[in-house]
């Protein structure tokens, strides 16, 4: 539904994009995860037909949009960083403003309007001068404003950005229950927002796409061999001196938060986790516990974006 190859952009001497690949099929959550900077908002900005791109390709449901930018319009809803509304208007009297100029008639603009009211939670607003609003009824009217025309796909800049720990869920909730029915871009610095949201994830680093996949893909990726963690009942140091002589142990270290834990890595589980339980048992340091430490997306934007 989008595809993008290779797009590039500089502001002057200010290079802002310099290899942005990426794919995302019908139906599905993206996460668009990079730090400040990183390009987030000018591919969106290219993706929306707002500025246009110095080289490379980007298609919305198969429509080029420097070539079909009415067609890719028409398929497409923006909640950028800073939604366009217009404070001197009433809530119901902008979205059905909205509605007409999407083309939509009187009628079906009042129906779509009093179907997204109710699905974003604003039929109380309704009669309210949207410069009066909160920052969180302000973007839901921005979500409302992007849906109007039921695009096929929906392009959300920071959606959760200056919003409170209770908007924030809101919102969330409000794009995971668009999931399916719209192909949803949805950038954002924030990894747990990404990760709970998200069917897939692509992350950008100055100006480029360093990975994309779905959570797990991204973490297998880049495990260089698992890591474990070993909880024993005494002498973890001692234990630690000893399990150095396997060779194939890597990043063996003491855990300074928790009392009488280790943790390893090693690719060779089969043959390794013998001679680690056995170096246990016979030293009598009692074993407690000897798990798989799965790696969090923290770990894989650090690893690719430093
Ligand atoms: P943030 O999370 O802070 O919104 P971002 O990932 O959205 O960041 P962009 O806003 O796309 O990043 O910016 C990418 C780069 O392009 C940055 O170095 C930025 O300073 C630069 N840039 C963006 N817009 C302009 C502009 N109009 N003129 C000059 N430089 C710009």
């Amino acid at each position: 539904m989008i595809e993008v190859v290779s797009l590039r952009k500089s502001f002057g001497d200010v290079p802002a994009l310099t290899d942005i690949t990426f794919k995302v099929e019908k139906g599905q959550i993206v996460g668009f995860l990079g730090a400040n900077g990183a390009g987030k908002t000018t591919t969106m900005d290219i993706l929306c037909g707002c500025i246009g791109a110095d080289s490379g390709t980007a298609r919305i449901a198969g429509f080029e949009i420097s070539e079909n930018p009415i067609e890719v319009k028409k398929r497409i809803g923006y909640l950028p960083d800073e939604p366009p509304l217009h404070k001197e208007m009433k809530v119901e009297e902008f979205l059905l403003y909205v509605g007409q100029l999407h083309g939509l008639t009187k009628a079906k603009s009042k129906q779509r309007v009093h179907e997204l009211m109710e699905r974003l939670e604003i039929t109380d607003m309704r009669n309210r001068l949207i410069g009066h609003l909160s920052k969180g009824y302000k973007q839901r009217v921005g979500l409302a404003h992007a849906l109007v025309h039921d695009p096929d796909v929906l392009i959300l800049d920071e959606p959760t950005e200056g919003l409170d720990p209770n908007q924030i869920v809101q919102i969330r909730e409000l794009i995971k229950s668009l999931r399916g029915q719209h192909t949803i871009l949805f950038s954002s610095h924030i990894l747990s927002e990404v990760e709970s949201v998200c069917d897939q994830i692509v992350i950008v680093d100055h100006g480029r796409v360093v990975e994309q996949g779905t959570h797990q893909q991204l973490v297998s990726r880049l495990e260089s061999g698992r890591q474990y963690q070993l909880r024993v009942r005494q002498g973890a140091s001692t234990l630690v001196e000893k399990l150095k002589s396997l060779p194939a142990l890597s990043s063996l270290a003491l855990d300074p938060e928790n009392e009488q834990t280790i943790s390893f890595r090693t690719s060779d589980q089969d043959q390794v986790l013998d001679r680690v339980a056995q170096e246990v048992l016979s030293g009598g340091h009692g074993l407690q516990e000897l798990a798989v430490k799965s790696k969090k997306l923290e770990d894989v934007f650090f690893q690719l974006t430093h």
